[in-house]
C-alpha cells in the first residue's frame, strides 16, 4: 500500500539534510564501524572462525529485521506525528518516490538511531566479545541491503540472480504491495507466507 503522507520538502532545510541521501556514503559511513566492530571482538578474544560465525549470524538477523521494518514498519499507515516522522526518516517516502535516488538508502542519522535498539538486542543474546562480532555483522547486512536495493532501482543487472531479484523488487513497488517484502531474498517472504503468487515472481 502507498503510504499518504505528504511533507513540504521545500519548508525546513533540516528534513532535506536528513530524507536526501546519496547511496555512497552509505557505505562510506558504515563499514568503517563494521571494521571496528569486528576489531574489537577480536581484541576483546575472539578467535577468526568464531569472529566469521558470530558475523553471519549476524548479517542473518539482518534480513529478518530487514523483512519486519519493511513489512511493519514502512507499510503501515502510521497516523502519529512521531510515527509519520519515523516511517518518513526511514523510508525517505520511497514508496512515493521509488525512482528517486536520493530518497532511497536510509539517512544514516536514521541509521545511527536504529543501532541503539539492535545493539541492545545483540547485547543481550551475545557475551562481551561476541556481541560487537554480531552487531558488526548486522551492519554489514544492513550495509549490503541498502546497495542492493538502490542497484535494484537505478542498475540495469543482466545476470542472475540480480536480474531476477530486480523483477521481484519491481514488482512488489509496481503490482502487488502487499507480497514480496524481502529485498536481498525471498527467504522470509517464504517463512512467513508473502510470496507473490507465481504469475507474477515470473518474467513479464
Ligand atoms: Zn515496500
Ligand atoms: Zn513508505
Ligand atoms: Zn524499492
Amino acid at each position: 500500500m502507498v503510504v499518504q503522507f505528504t511533507v513540504d520538502l521545500n519548508k525546513p532545510l533540516v528534513f532535506q539534510f536528513l530524507t536526501r541521501t546519496v547511496w555512497w556514503v552509505v557505505p562510506m559511513i558504515w563499514l568503517p564501524v563494521v571494521c571496528w566492530c569486528l576489531t574489537m571482538s577480536v581484541q576483546r578474544g575472539n578467535t577468526l572462525p568464531q569472529l566469521a560465525l558470530m558475523a553471519v549470524t549476524g548479517i542473518f538477523l539482518w534480513t529478518l529485521i530487514e523483512y519486519t521494518l519493511h513489512r511493519f514498519l514502512f507499510h503501515n499507515n502510521t497516523k502519529s506525528y512521531w510515527g509519520n516522522t519515523a516511517h518518513y526518516l526511514l523510508h525517505g517516502c520511497h514508496h512515493k518516490h521509488p525512482m528517486d535516488g536520493l530518497r532511497l538508502v536510509f539517512p544514516p542519522a536514521a541509521t545511527a538511531i536504529l543501532c541503539v535498539p539492535f545493539w541492545n538486542l545483540v547485547k543481550l543474546i551475545g557475551t562481551s566479545s561476541t556481541a560487537p562480532a554480531l552487531f558488526g555483522g548486522g551492519l554489514l547486512g544492513y550495509v549490503t541491503y541498502d546497495c542492493t536495493h538502490y542497484y535494484l532501482h537505478h542498475g540495469q543487472p543482466s545476470k542472475e540472480p540480480a536480474k531476477n531479484l530486480k523483477r521481484y523488487h519491481l514488482n512488489h513497488h509496481f503490482r502487488i504491495q502487499n507480497k514480496g517484502f524481502g529485498i536481498t531474498s525471498s527467504l522470509w517472504d517464504i517463512v512467513f507466507g508473502t510470496l507473490p503468487p507465481p504469475k507474477y515472481s515470473q518474467s513479464n
